[in-house]
């Protein structure tokens, strides 16, 4: 298979040491890149170790995709056993640092080992320097990409982490170009703990791809037919917050720590609200539907917004003013820290609060409140101490009934969408394969434009593609899926565009086996990686099957546990996984994994 430089670069923080490996034709054709790539490593090289040890690694990982010229390409997975969930973990972020890697002529770069003091990385092609961080060290992640610019010169990549990551807070995560952010489940506290503050990345070569002149025409032709869409304008006038006002209509908001899932002061927020502020747009390399909206918030700075941070930081927070709930994401942008787990540890905080758990208050929509404790968490102090290791652990600090209204599964917090009404995306919470995040699975529009109700197996299959489509195949050539998803980007491009990139044609068949085995693989690092292993870890929020919606047109409405249980035994047998959600031996021989039989029959 072509359109791969076919390099890792790894690089030992604890000694030095600096490797430039082989990626073995079987890897490529098994895995393909991306989140394949990291899923494979981090089964292979990281094993029984404490997330935040030496010992864990960080994998930067692109795909035969990545940086061509081809719509929304400019993305990487940036992957590693997560300290917020002691499983597999990752997260995909659009950055120039994947364009340069690849084009210094690496596909994946892996960081290993501790360095002892504060330090960064730099890659210039062949070259490769670890150099002396102690200057950017409790700099926020804007600054550190001002300082490496000037430094380095600005056409260079910059993955940093903030004084978040340096503490290892554990939902910290890695910025990029001042507000591209990837990695949720603690990719940055993984970075703090090894001392790495950044990896500033400049390549000068060429990408290899199999058929340049094919991949230029056909990227051409991509990017005409997405801005001929016809939800095209109103996208770049609001970008994923369009579907704000949808989410509120149909009781899909996150509001006050998701106990409801409509908002009294939506129009405040929605996408309209964002069009009266809005100053600016940006986005990822190679797009030409930039998302990231820029406005001024109540401080007068910018701050870049999606729907994602507007709903958990806004109506899950009570929180009534987009300019706001700006301030609250650039502080979260500049520290490096998660915003969809953020909101969710605010609301849980403020609910703690409310019910008399925690003797600090912090009452809805409290902006200067929600700022003091945004330094608590950065700082692990006061209300940080509870709370900076995720709503899983605080609810077992704060005690009394918090375990049913901390918003997570498998330890990653819910992102924001309410799920009272909607067993089809409770579902795909609870299989994604890092904890609770919409990215493999957004089945919710389709659902509630269907069937909402219904437990029924086509709902279940329904995951089971987009998984298949979403977390396997875009996450792997690596791409971002919103062109398809949101413009409706015809989805046969892509097996072209693969085929033009490696040379090599896969069939419907072959990409959905690709997407099954990456799945297969992660949920076999979980089973090995976390002892007791049962399917209660595939199980939605308490919340949600316990206190129906008390507002709104769905009033009453909350999940059916037995229900949700015959469909997450339906989606096991899609699997072919066990009744505890474990990949059956034939299941793994099939996908060719059958070198993980023997470690899972361990874990019986
Ligand atoms: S659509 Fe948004 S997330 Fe996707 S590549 Fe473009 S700017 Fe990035």
């Amino acid at each position: 298979m072509e359109g791969h430089a076919g390099k890792i670069l790894r690089i030992n923080l604890s000694d030095g040491g600096i490797a430039k490996e082989e990626i073995s034709e079987e890897m490529r054709t098994k895995f393909l890149g991306g989140r394949g790539f990291a899923a494979k490593i981090l089964w292979d090289e990281v094993r029984d170790v404490e997330p935040l040890s030496e010992e864990n690694k960080i994998i930067f990982s692109t795909g035969p995709l990545t940086g061509l010229p081809l719509p929304s390409s400019g993305k990487m997975v940036i992957a590693s056993k997560s300290p917020l969930t002691g499983g597999y973990g990752d997260g995909n972020i659009g950055t120039m640092a994947a364009l340069h890697l690849r084009r210094a002529g690496y596909d994946v770069l892996i960081v290993e080992g501790k360095s002892e003091a504060p330090c960064y990385i730099a890659i210039q092609d062949e070259e490769v320097r670890i150099i002396d961080a102690g200057d950017l060290w409790g700099r926020t992640t804007f600054e550190s990409q001002d300082r490496l610019e000037a430094e380095h010169g600005k056409s260079i990549g910059v993955l940093t982490i903030g004084p978040a990551g340096e503490n290892m807070v554990r939902f910290a995560n890695i910025i990029s170009q001042r507000g591209r952010a990837g990695g949720r489940p603690g990719m940055g506290a993984v970075m703090g703990s090894k001392n790495l503050k950044a990896v500033v990345v400049k390549g000068t070569g060429k990408i290899p791809a199999f058929d340049e002149q094919k991949l230029r025409e056909m990227g051409k032709a991509g990017y005409e037919e997405i801005k001929g869409k016809e939800n095209y304008d109103f996208w770049i006038r609001q970008g994923t917050l369009m579907v704000f006002e949808w989410c509120n209509e149909n009781s899909c908001l996150p509001t006050y720590n998701f106990r409801e899932g409509a908002f009294q002061f939506s129009k405040q927020l929605d996408g309209y609200a964002l069009e009266k502020l809005k100053v600016d747009r940006k986005g990822c390399p190679l797009c030409n539907m930039q998302c990231g909206n820029i406005i001024k918030d109540v401080e007068g700075e910018n701050t870049e917004l999606d729907y994602e941070n507007v709903g958990m930081l806004g109506p899950n927070l009570g929180m009534d003013d987009l300019a706001k709930v700006g301030v609250l994401n650039r502080m979260a942008d500049e520290y490096g820290l998660d915003t969809i787990s953020l909101g969710s540890c605010l609301g849980f905080l403020m609910e703690a609060s409310e019910k008399g758990l925690i003797d600090a208050r912090i009452k809805w929509g409290d902006l200067e409140g929600c700022k003091k404790v945004i330094e608590d968490i950065v700082k692990k102090r006061d209300l940080g101490e509870i709370i900076f290791e995720g709503v899983r652990k605080a609810s077992e600090r704060v005690g009394g009934e918090s375990r049913s209204w901390a918003m997570h599964v498998k330890g990653l917090e819910v992102s924001a969408y309410n799920c009272h009404a909607c067993p089809g995306m409770a579902l795909s919470f609870g299989t994604s394969p890092i904890g609770a995040h919409h990215k493999d699975a957004w089945v919710i529009s389709w659902e509630v434009s269907t069937d909402r109700f219904s437990y029924s197996k086509e709902k279940v299959e329904k995951v089971v593609e987009l998984q298949r489509l979403r977390g396997g195949l875009f996450e792997s050539m690596t791409t971002c899926r919103l062109p398809w998803i949101e413009v409706d980007f015809g989805i046969h491009w892509y097996p072209k565009f693969l085929q033009a990139a490696t040379g090599k044609e896969m069939s419907q068949e072959e990409l959905f086996d690709l997407g099954d085995r990456i799945y297969a693989l992660i949920r076999s690092y979980w089973v090995r990686e976390n002892r007791g292993w049962t399917r209660e870890m595939d199980c939605p929020p308490v919340r949600w099957f316990e206190e129906p919606l008390s507002q709104g047109n769905l009033k009453g409405q909350r999940l059916d546990r037995a229900r949700y249980d015959e469909m997450l035994s339906r989606y096991y047998e899609i699997r072919g996984w066990d009744e505890n959600g474990i990949p059956l031996k034939q299941t793994l021989d099939g996908l060719g994994l059958g070198d993980v039989v023997g470690v899972l029959s361990k874990h019986g």
